[in-house]
């Protein structure tokens, strides 16, 4: 039997969720014969690959590229996951939408709260920040949502084991308790 093709992606997050990932334990051996991951922050893979089945997105849509990367994913995906808060609605790193443009950001961080040294750092190698943080379900179709912050361990085993299955994940009663 072919391995589900599993792929993990970090966007505007603070990586709490794909921790709550790991916090899968022994339900990561379980599936080990199951699945390939073929992309995520645990492995060094440069390009996000084609016919992936099955994707958790962390976080939310924060600069420009992430908006070429998520329509990426989307393109070479079968099933997209919206993976926790941050993904689901900006959630913490959203905070800064209602200040709008991002120099006023940079501005707070760099100038108003720092002691020593105020200056916006300047790169060309930096991304550009978007006005606001957006939930990645605003850019493109997401399959199913996976809510918490993080979500707890029980709560990604209950949607990746449906998922492994073949089956839609339906989150429900005790499933949506805590995180
Ligand atoms: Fe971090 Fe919470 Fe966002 Fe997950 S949902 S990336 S744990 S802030």
């Amino acid at each position: 039997m072919d391995r589900i093709k599993l792929a993990t992606v970090w966007l505007a997050g603070c990586s709490g969720c794909h921790m709550s990932f790991l916090d899968l334990d022994e339900f990561l051996v379980d599936i080990a014969d199951k699945v390939e991951l073929v992309y995520s922050p645990f492995m060094d893979a440069k390009e996000y690959p084609k016919d992936v089945d099955v994707v958790l997105v962390e976080g939310g849509i924060g600069y420009d590229e992430q908006i070429h990367f998520i329509e990426k994913i989307r393109q070479n995906s079968k099933i997209v996951v919206s993976f926790g808060d941050c993904a689901m609605n900006g959630n913490v790193p959203a905070m800064r939408n209602p200040l709008g443009n991002p120099e006023v950001v940079f501005k707070t961080s760099y100038f108003d709260n720092a002691n020593v040294n105020q200056q916006i750092p300047k790169d060309e190698a930096l991304p550009v920040l978007l006005d606001r943080v957006s939930p990645i379900h605003e850019l493109i179709k997401v399959d199913y949502f996976l809510p918490g912050c993080p979500p707890p361990a029980s709560r990604i085993k209950i949607v990746v084991s449906k998922l492994l299955a073949g089956e839609a994940p339906i989150l429900e009663g005790d499933d949506l308790k805590n995180g």
